[in-house]
């Protein structure tokens, strides 16, 4: 166990051509390839274990996150995935001789179902933005004039499905 992981000794060969192959196809803040900015992803929410990653990709939509992927692939450098590195068992750790794929920039929620109390996000989305998006789309029951009863069909002044 470290309370700094420590920074490599050799880079792999893989490393040069894949960080030219990868500042192709992502925006410029997009791929962390330094000490000091690679630093904040070395653990997770168990922070006993430390590992400086190779490389830290912080995709902005699906279409450069699976273009990383498959630069990866080309290169046959391992991947490890991290949403925000909360998790408590270390399944976030990164490789050394690996690249960090953070979706922490998809934070899009696609739909909320207050009906079936579901919720369509991408990885990057935050408990709290999930809470405070289902307020919005909070669905209570209407009073009605006419009809003491309420029954789901009093419900639909509210949307079924929310798109935020
Ligand atoms: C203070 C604190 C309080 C917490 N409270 C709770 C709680 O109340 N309830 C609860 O359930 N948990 C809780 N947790 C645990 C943690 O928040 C959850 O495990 C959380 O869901 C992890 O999400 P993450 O995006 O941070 O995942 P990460 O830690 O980034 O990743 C977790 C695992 O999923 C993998 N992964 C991440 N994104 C993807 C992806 N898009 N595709 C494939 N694999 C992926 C990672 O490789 C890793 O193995 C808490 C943690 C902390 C630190």
């Amino acid at each position: 166990m470290n309370s700094v992981a420590p920074l490599p000794t050799d880079r792999p060969a893989w490393r040069e051509p894949l960080v030219k192959a990868l500042r192709a196809v992502l925006p410029p803040t997009s791929l962390l390839t330094e000490a000091e900015d690679l630093r904040p992803y070395e653990c997770d929410g168990l922070s006993a274990y430390r590992r400086l990653p190779g490389l830290v990709a912080l995709p902005e939509d699906i279409a450069q996150a699976q273009q990383v992927l498959r630069r990866c692939a080309e290169f046959k450098v391992p991947v490890v995935t991290r949403g925000a590195g909360t998790g408590l068992s270390g399944g976030a750790l990164p490789l050394e001789n690996g690249l960090l794929l953070s979706l922490a920039k998809l934070n899009r929620i696609l739909e909320i179902d207050p009906l079936n109390r579901t919720a369509t996000v991408q990885p990057g989305v935050r408990n709290l933005a999930i809470s405070e998006a289902a307020v919005a789309c909070t669905t209570r029951p209407t009073r009605r004039r006419r009809s003491p009863v309420r029954s789901a069909a009093t419900w639909p002044k509210t949307p079924a499905v929310c798109i935020a």
